[in-house]
């Protein structure tokens, strides 16, 4: 489906830049009515407006955490009046949020807690949205639900929240909260709007999730990194899942699960340049595949190895479980597994293993008793990905001919046996020449 009459519900979800001042607002409220699919909004709170201003939640986090320690949130609190109040003002509606400043202001220092701190921010720009738009609001809270672990709970909150959205033909939903079984509020992770977004849309069986931020979508590469990277017009959500756990932002990784389960695509659109297509992420890319072998690159820094070798460990049973589970009890989580016939790798998150390094390797020792262990510091993770991959032969040649002419040592390889990606570990000095390398092989 490519023209717009053939959708008939959209979920809109606005990110915190779209919505920072009177003058977004206006951009956004322009891009709802000009498609009447677009009925259910979920908006974030105001982010920045220029660089070095500060988003609301952050005020509100800074709200909370001067209350926790005892101190006066008067001029903080007041600064975020102002913030909605410069929006409600400069849209030039009879709107006034005194009576619920009170409240906020009120139960922050009555220990609501810090989720209920940030998700005022939401909550008060979804206020003035459906104001300025003429939409009903409807505050999440009653319907998107988390359990007493504070896991999200998809299947009571599709039901609660499909009930609740079919009473209305249009509505604004505020993103990032909803509320754990005894009713206290619950935020998902920062930039969990996205999820929220993703949830409405899977409720009320949206033809489309259209994701709307300051971006024209999906660069094949971080443009800090690779100079004018080109965009990306198509991806799957699973081709989107290795990026985005890679570091390829712009879309919270947990958005993607509640729309790929319903099988909605997600479009990601510039609210500053409304006329480009952005990038669309579908469950299957048949209907318009393109040429390209890879999709997108990405990566990051701040990986480390820990290798153990003992001969003979291939034929002895339990091994592996053994190292990893000495890891579990660390409350660590790995991140790769390369492994050879004597040798076992696995690749951690540095900042996982800060506290409890001698600890990890004294557990593992004990448990596999191997004739060597080491920890190589200083690694960076490099995830080229592309469904095109499956077809082409020899993509890992290029990509290593690609590093091996930049001058690069390749540290790691780990193919996913999907063919969908595949993971070079280098070294973090070599990070960005392995980015662009790369790039240039396949793009270029
Ligand atoms: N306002 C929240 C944040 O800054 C959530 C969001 O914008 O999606 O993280």
């Amino acid at each position: 489906m490519n023209n717009k009459e053939a959708y008939n519900i959209k979920v809109v979800k606005f990110g915190g830049s779209s919505l920072a001042s009177a003058e977004q607002f206006v951009k956004v409220a322009n891009i709802i009515k000009a498609d009447s699919a677009r009925k259910f909004v979920v908006p974030s709170a105001p982010g920045k407006r220029f660089s070095g201003d500060t988003k609301v939640t952050d005020m509100l986090y800074e709200c909370y955490n001067v209350s926790a320690a005892g101190g006066n949130i008067d001029e903080i609190f007041d600064k975020v009046c102002e913030r909605y109040n410069l929006i409600i003002s400069g849209l030039g509606i009879d709107f006034d949020l005194t009576d619920e400043y009170q409240h906020i202001k009120w139960a922050i220092l009555h220990h609501a807690g810090r989720d209920y701190a940030a998700s005022r921010g939401e909550y008060l720009n979804g206020m003035i949205l459906a104001k300025y738009l003429g939409f009903d609001f409807i505050d999440p809270a009653p319907y998107i639900r988390f359990r007493d672990d504070g896991v999200f709970n998809a299947e009571i909150t599709n039901s609660l929240l499909a009930e609740e959205l079919k009473k209305h033909e249009t509505g604004v939903i505020p993103g990032f909260y909803g509320s754990m079984p005894n009713g206290t509020i619950r935020t998902f992770s920062r930039g969990g709007s996205d999820i929220t977004g993703s949830i409405v849309s899977r409720a009320v069986e949206a033809d489309l999730y259209e994701n709307w931020t300051d971006v024209n979508g999906f660069l094949m590469a971080d443009p800090r990194i690779v100079d004018n990277p080109k965009g990306i017009e198509f991806i799957t959500y699973r081709e989107l899942r290795e990026l985005s756990y890679m570091g390829a932002g712009v879309l919270h990784e947990d958005a993607i699960f509640p729309v790929r389960f319903a099988g909605i695509p997600i479009n990601i659109r510039n609210t500053n340049d409304p006329s480009d297509p952005g990038t669309m992420i579908v469950s299957n890319t048949d209907v318009y595949d393109s040429e390209s072998i890879i999709t997108g690159i990405a990566g990051k820094k701040g990986f480390c190895v820990i290798t153990i070798e003992k001969a003979m460990m291939n034929a002895e049973k339990g091994f592996g479980r053994k190292v990893l589970e000495a890891i579990e009890h660390e409350n660590i989580s790995f991140e790769h597994l390369p492994s050879g016939i004597d040798t076992m790798s696995v690749v951690l998150n540095r900042s996982e293993i800060a506290g409890c390094r001698e600890r990890l390797v004294n557990r593992i020792c004990n448990a596999v008793e191997p004739d060597a262990i080491s920890i190589e510091e200083g690694l960076a993770l490099v995830a080229v990905v592309g469904r095109g991959m499956v077809k082409a032969k020899g993509t890992a040649v290029r990509v290593f001919k690609a590093a091996a002419e930049a001058g690069i040592n390749i540290r790691m390889i780990d193919q996913g046996s999907s063919e969908l990606n595949i993971i070079i570990g280098v070294d973090e000095s070599d990070f960005e020449k392995s980015m662009g390398a790369i790039y240039n092989e396949f793009v270029k």
